[in-house]
Formats: structure tokens, sequence, C-alpha cells
């Protein structure tokens, strides 16, 4: 049996080809005193992967050229030489990509398989649910029965940013490419209106209906033109929080926005952030998150893609919205 990773072989220029990367097959490393070898059970694809595909400086390094690319993993330990870790502990780390890894420990965080799924710490649980916390509360601000639109809506961010705004008595709006990502909104997370962006004719205008008071916090998945139709729809004072631009990442150069000037007179405040500069508050949204998700107030919705040798399918489709929920890779049954 080998190991089988993905590397990166070209940096992509518009939306990446399949041609950009290549799996690789090594032989399963043996740990060394003090290490730990850990077979990977799932990763995370996201879409920030297209930015460290460029090399440039940025807050996290480019991925190197012929080397395994990261992300977010979680494994099970085979084989221990360190005394923290047993085999047999689950964790996570940031060794996506990959089948099998070596590791002295650092940066990697045990796991409890019996409070939830272990892919969970992937997403609700994991970076995806901390964005959505950290976006909306330290970011957004939000209140209770406030207005919130929310792009890209049936996504991995998007979809608990949802339904946390539904636990405060929101009237949430959401958008997303597809009918049955809207109906799902609307039936299984109760938000109060949705809609196809591939099938209106005029972003400014929908939202404009759906939200006839105006939005008090629009989260910003999307960029391009949902921000600016967002931003001619706000109310006074209301605030924007730039989680991502997803709508950007594969141009050469970013959209136009017509109403920024609009802030001025709504006295809006629009503020991007990193997920990664929030450590501090991570035991809070774990404390948080945990109990609305054992009361199912917080449901977990995934696209499980199986094997390796898909996972560029998996990535890719991010770009053309094949996923609802959290897209993940699944590598093993063996959980
Ligand atoms: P998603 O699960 O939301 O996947 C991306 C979705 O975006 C797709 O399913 C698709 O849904 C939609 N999409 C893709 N291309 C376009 C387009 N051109 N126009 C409109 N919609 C598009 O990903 P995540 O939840 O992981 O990430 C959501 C956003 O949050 C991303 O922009 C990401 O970069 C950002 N992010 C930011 C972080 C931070 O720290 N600031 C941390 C994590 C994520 P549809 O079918 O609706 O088109």
């Amino acid at each position: 049996m080998n190991n089988r990773e993905v590397h990166l072989i070209h940096r992509p220029v518009g939306l990446p080809s399949k041609d950009d990367f290549a799996l690789i097959e090594t032989d399963i490393p043996e740990p060394k005193d003090g290490e730990i070898l850990v077979k990977n059970l799932y990763f995370s694809v996201d879409p920030y992967m297209r930015g460290r595909m460029v090399d440039r400086k940025s807050y996290v390094p480019p991925f190197q050229l012929n080397r395994p690319m990261s992300g977010g993993s979680v494994g099970k330990i085979l084989k221990s030489f360190n005394k923290n870790f047993s085999e047999g502990d689950y964790v996570f780390g940031f060794n996506g990509w990959r089948e099998y890894y070596i590791s002295d420990g650092v940066g990697l965080m045990k796991i409890d398989p019996n409070l939830a799924p272990i892919q969970t710490y992937l997403s609700v649980l994991g970076m995806t649910g901390f964005t959505a916390y950290i976006g909306l509360f330290e970011i957004g601000k939000l209140k209770e029965n406030e207005t919130v639109f929310v792009s890209a809506a049936a996504g991995a961010v998007g979809s608990i940013v949802c339904q946390i705004a539904k636990i405060y008595g929101c009237k949430v709006i959401g958008s997303a490419g597809s009918d049955e990502k809207v109906q799902w909104l609307l039936n299984e997370l109760g938000i109060d209106a949705s809609f196809n962006y591939k099938n209106t004719s005029n972003l400014l205008v929908e939202i404009g209906k759906l939200c006839p008071n105006g939005i008090d916090l629009y989260f910003d998945n999307v960029g391009g033109e949902f921000l600016d139709a967002a931003l001619f729809n706000m109310a006074n004072f209301g605030r924007v929080v730039i989680c991502g631009m997803i709508s950007q990442y594969n141009k050469p150069k970013p959209d136009p926005l017509y109403n920024l000037i609009l802030s001025i007179q709504k006295r809006l405040t629009i503020r991007g952030f990193l997920v990664s500069d929030y450590n501090d508050k991570l035991f809070e949204f774990l404390g948080k998150m945990s109990k609305w998700y054992t009361e199912r107030k917080i449901q977990q919705e995934e696209t499980i893609v199986d094997g390796i040798e898909h996972a560029i399918d998996a990535f890719l489709g991010l770009f053309s919205g094949n996923n609802l929920g959290k897209m993940l890779v699944k590598l093993s049954n063996d959980s």
C-alpha cells in the first residue's frame, strides 16, 4: 500500500484546470522517535486555496510547486512515538491533500469522535463554522431581528451564517446558484426568502424586492456584482461583512464597484476579516457552536467526494457551485 498526494505543478491563470495538478504516489513514511504517523480520513477543499496557487506575498504562503498542497484535514493516528499522542487518537491539522503524513505533533489538535462525526471538525465545528461566527458577531455585530442578506447562502460558510442569523430571529435572505439550493434554503434551513441568481436578470432589483426596508447586515461571500447590488440596498448604518469574493478569484482584474459611493450617505461600515486573526475566540466559538449543534439548531450539510483521485474535481466544483454545504474529500471508511 502506498501514499498518494496532490501536487500543484503549474501556477494557474484564470480558472485552474486539471493539468495544473498531479496525483503523486510515494511510500508511506515511517515515523521516528517523537513522531506520529497519521492516516487522513477527510480533507477540506476551500476557495481560499485558489489564492495560494499564485506566487505572491499574502497572509499565507503560496503553495510550492511539485510539493503536496496543504489545508484542513482530520485523521487517525496509526503509529505513535510521541508521548502526547496515542495510536487510535483522532486529530485535526493542516495536512490535507495527502493520504498519510508524519508529524511531530506541532499544530495538531485532538478531536472527539463521540461529540460529532469527525468531518464536522472541518465544517460546523471547524474553520467554516468559526468563519461564520466571527463574521457575524465580531465583524458584523449581529443584533436580533435584523434583515440579513447572505450570498452563496447554500455553501459551507453561507449556510451556517443563515442558521445563526435565524437563531437570532433575523429576517434572512439568501442567494444561491440553483433552484434546488433555493428550495433547500427555504425548506430545510427555514430562511425567509431566497432566489436563484442565475435566473435573475437584475440582482439589484431582486434584492431590493426582498429587502424593502434595506439590509442591516450583508454577509459577502461572492463580491463583484453581488457586493455592488447589496451596497445599493443597504439600510442606513448597515454593516457589510467582507468574508470572501469567490466571483473574483479567477479574474485577472477585479470588477468595478459603482455603488461604493453610497457608503457615505448610508453611513455604512464595510469590513473585511481573516478568521485566523481570531484564534483567541476559538473556545468561545466551540462552546456556543457545539451547543447549537447538539441541540440541532444548526444542521450540517456536506457534499462528499470519494477518493483523493477526485480531489481536484471537488476543488474545481466550488467555482461551479457543485456543493451544497461543505465540500469535503473522503479518503477512508476507517473512522
Ligand atoms: P462555499 O461552500 O460557499 O463554496 C463556494 C460557493 O460559491 C459555490 O458553491 C457557489 O455556489 C458559489 N460561487 C462560486 N462561484 C461563484 C460566482 N462566480 N458567483 C456567485 N457565486 C459563486 O465556500 P466556503 O463556504 O468555504 O467559502 C465562502 C466564502 O468565504 C469564499 O469566498 C471564501 O473565500 C470565504 N472564506 C473567507 C474566510 C475568511 O477568513 N475571511 C475563511 C473561509 C472562507 P452557488 O451555486 O450559489 O453559485
